[in-house]
C-alpha cells in the first residue's frame, strides 16, 4: 500500500534541481565547486566539508537534476512539456523556481536576451520557460485546430501586497474569496490580456520588467523579497466527432519566488530575518502547504499567505506542480546550498 501511495505522490510534486555555472564574483572569491550533478542517475552530490576523498559529503537524488551546462531548451523540454499537456486537457498546473537569490530562478523562468541582438525573440537560446511555454500553446493549439484563446496576468507580492506589473495602477490590489468557486479567489482590479499571437508575448514580458523597475526603486529588496506569478489561462473549445461541443479551461502559474534565504534552515523564520521584521509569511506558508500535500494531511494551510490563497485551486488535487530548486556550486554559498536543497528534498 505505502508504495502505490508514493507512486501517486511523485505524479503530482515534482521536484527538479538546476545548477548554475560559477560566476566571476565567485570565482574572485577564490570560491571552489563543492557540487557534483549527475542528470543520468538524477544525483547530486555535495562536499560539505572541503575538497578531498576523505571529506563529508552528502548526496540527494531528485526527479531530475540539471548540471550548469544544461541550457534552457533542455530545462523547458523536461519539465514543462508534460505540464503543458495537463493544462491543454483543461487542468490547472504550478511551476516553482524555488532558490537563493543570484543562483538564476529569474534566468530558468524569464531567461534573458542574448547580446547584440544576435537572435529574435522567438529564437533565442537564453530564452526562459514563460516565453517558450506561451509559443508552444499557440503552435500546439493552432496545429490541431482547437479554437482557443489565451489570457495572461502578471501578479508580485511584497509583503503580502499584492501588485499588478500589467497595469499602469500602483496601487495595491485587493482579494476576496470567489463566492462561485470554494478553491478560488479574486483579485479586484487585475489585468487580465489576452495575447493573441505568439509575437505579443514580448511587448507583455516588457511592460512587466519597465514595472518592476520603478517597484525596485520604491521598495526595499524588491526583487529578492517579492513573488511573481505569472498565469497563463487557455479557453478551449472543440468539437468532438459526433458534433458536441466541449469547453475546457486550463492555467498555468509561472512563479518566481523569493530569494530563499528569506527564511531559515530548518523552514522556520530565523531569529535574524525575525528581528530585520523580514518574515515572508507567503514563502513559509508555501513551504507548509507543500509539505501537507506530500504527507496528505487533511489540513491544507492554503489560507495563511496571499500566495497559496492564490495558488490555491492550482495546487494539490488533481493538479501538477513543478519545483525547480536553483543553485550555486560555489562553496562560499554551501550554507544557502545545503538549505535549499534540504527544503526541495522535503517537497518530494
Ligand atoms: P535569481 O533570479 O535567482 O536571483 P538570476 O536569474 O537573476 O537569479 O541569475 C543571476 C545571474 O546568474 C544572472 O546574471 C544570470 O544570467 C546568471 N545565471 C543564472 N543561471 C544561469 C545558468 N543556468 N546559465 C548561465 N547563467 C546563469
Ligand atoms: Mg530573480
Amino acid at each position: 500500500i505505502s508504495v502505490a501511495k508514493k507512486d501517486d505522490k511523485g505524479k503530482n510534486i515534482q521536484v527538479v534541481v538546476r545548477c548554475r555555472p560559477f560566476n566571476n564574483a565567485e570565482r574572485k572569491a577564490s570560491s571552489y565547486s563543492v557540487m557534483d550533478c549527475d542528470s543520468g542517475r538524477k544525483e547530486i552530490l555535495v562536499r560539505t566539508g572541503g575538497v578531498g576523498d576523505k571529506m563529508p559529503k552528502k548526496t540527494y537524488t531528485f526527479d531530475m537534476v540539471f548540471g550548469p551546462s544544461a541550457k534552457q531548451i533542455e530545462v523547458y523540454r523536461s519539465v514543462v512539456f508534460p505540464i503543458l499537456d495537463e493544462v491543454i486537457m483543461g487542468y490547472n498546473c504550478t511551476v516553482f523556481a524555488y532558490g537563493q537569490t543570484g543562483t538564476g530562478k529569474t534566468f530558468t523562468m524569464e531567461g534573458e536576451r542574448s547580446p547584440n541582438e544576435e537572435f529574435t525573440w522567438e529564437e533565442d537560446p537564453l530564452a526562459g520557460i514563460i516565453p517558450r511555454t506561451l509559443h508552444q500553446i499557440f503552435e500546439k493549439l493552432t496545429s490541431n485546430g482547437t479554437e482557443f484563446s489565451v489570457k495572461v496576468s502578471l501578479l508580485e507580492i511584497y509583503n503580502e501586497e499584492l501588485f499588478d506589473l500589467l497595469s499602469p495602477s500602483t496601487d495595491g490590489l485587493q482579494m476576496f474569496d470567489d463566492p462561485r468557486n470554494k478553491r478560488g479567489v479574486i483579485i479586484k482590479g487585475l489585468e487580465e490580456i489576452s495575447v493573441h499571437n505568439k509575437y505579443e508575448v514580448y511587448q507583455i514580458l516588457e511592460r512587466g520588467a519597465a514595472k518592476r523597475k520603478t517597484a525596485s526603486t520604491l521598495m526595499n529588496a524588491y526583487s529578492s523579497r517579492s513573488h511573481s506569478v505569472f498565469a497563463i489561462t487557455i479557453h478551449m473549445r472543440e468539437t468532438t466527432v459526433d458534433g458536441e461541443e466541449l469547453v475546457k479551461i486550463g492555467k498555468l502559474n509561472l512563479v518566481d519566488l523569493a530569494g530563499s534565504e528569506n527564511i531559515g534552515r530548518s523552514g522556520a523564520v530565523d531569529k535574524r530575518a525575525r528581528e530585520a521584521g523580514n518574515i515572508n509569511q507567503s514563502l513559509l506558508t508555501l513551504g507548509r502547504v507543500i509539505t501537507a500535500l506530500v504527507e496528505r494531511t487533511p489540513h491544507i494551510p492554503y489560507r495563511e499567505s496571499k500566495l497559496t490563497r492564490i495558488l490555491q485551486d492550482s495546487l494539490g488535487g488533481r493538479t501538477k506542480t513543478s519545483i525547480i530548486a536553483t543553485v550555486s556550486p560555489a562553496s562560499v554559498n554551501l550554507e544557502e546550498t545545503l538549505s535549499t536543497l534540504d527544503y526541495a528534498n522535503r517537497a518530494k
